[in-house]
């Protein structure tokens, strides 16, 4: 990936009152090191982050990146964000994210070891191109996540709710899946429910009805998702969060797996048992999920 913005922000107290963040932003050249040795986001993962998706300079569904990074924040008792502030630093990144497709990475950093405060910082790069997924579609294994659906509530301290920066396990999830012949993952719980990918949500299909699993907890809640539920129900389409079945999987009638980046990509295979791929409803999909959306 190549790294064209970075932006080092000194986090505001979420009621700081200033309209104009500008000096809490310095760029810094996003070719050359700039963490500091004791930073505990590299030592121990301790961390959040988001990953926003720009179109043409536009970033999509900011504000609901911003929600789920406050929402990480609280989980992993990270200083509250001040958003106005967060929010001015994208519009910086914005600005230097021409033409095509980028991604703005948000992070916060529990900070450096015995330091004083949290640390934070954004990048933007130009994304990669994900249209063959789009069309030709996904071939997925399911994978056990290795924990029942009741561990969100039985300990909170796994912060399975909150995107961090610890994604070593979702890496070798998907190397796990490239050796079984698979492109991506489905993970299931150790009970036989249906969670999320390691980087995506999930979304069935079931006659007329489109269902996703219910964030309660163990998954991230997806901004993509949430977007294409939307999307849908204006289209008149039934939308619903359950506890799906593992083994309901091979009797969906459309799978596709969605995320900021990639957006619908269609599941044509689960396990190896074909899913239905309906070209035309995944390409309204992405038709939708590639027009700016706030
Ligand atoms: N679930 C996980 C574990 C993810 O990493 C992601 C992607 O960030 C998602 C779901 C989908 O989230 P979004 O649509 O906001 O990119």
């Amino acid at each position: 990936m190549t790294w064209r913005f970075a932006l080092v922000i000194d986090p505001a107290a979420p009621d700081d009152p200033r309209s104009d963040f500008a000096e809490t932003f310095t760029v810094i050249d996003a070719t050359a090191p700039a963490l500091s040795v004791g930073e505990l986001s590299t030592q121990r993962g301790d961390g959040i982050f988001e990953s926003i998706g720009v179109l043409d300079g536009h970033g999509q569904e900011v504000q609901a990146h911003l929600d789920r990074l406050a929402h990480s924040a609280e989980i992993c008792d990270l200083p509250t964000p001040n958003l106005a502030q967060w929010r001015q630093a994208i519009a910086l990144a914005e600005a230097h994210a021409e033409g095509g497709a980028w991604v703005i990475k948000l992070i916060l950093s529990r900070g450096i070891d015995h330091g004083p405060a949290p640390t934070a910082w954004l990048t933007a790069s130009p994304a990669a191109d994900f249209t063959a997924a789009r069309e030709s579609g996904i071939r997925v294994v399911t994978l056990d996540r290795g924990y029942d659906l009741g561990v969100p509530e039985r300990a909170p301290w796994l912060l399975l709710g909150a995107k961090t920066l610890s994604y070593a396990v979702n890496m070798a999830a998907l190397r796990e899946a490239k050796r079984r012949g698979a492109d991506d993952a489905i993970f299931v719980t150790s009970d036989g429910f249906v969670l999320e990918a390691p980087t995506a949500s999930l979304v069935l299909r079931t006659g007329d009805r489109f269902i996703t699993p219910a964030p309660n907890g163990a998954i991230l809640h997806g901004t993509t998702q949430l977007s294409l539920f939307e999307h849908l129900e204006a289209e008149g389409w039934e939308t619903a969060y359950e506890t799906i079945p593992a083994d309901s999987l091979p009797g969906a009638d459309g799978a596709w797996l969605l995320s900021s980046l990639r957006l619908a990509a269609p599941i044509v295979a689960i396990d190896g048992a074909p899913i239905p791929h309906d070209a035309e409803l995944t390409a309204s999909f992405n038709r939708y999920l590639l027009s700016p959306r706030d």
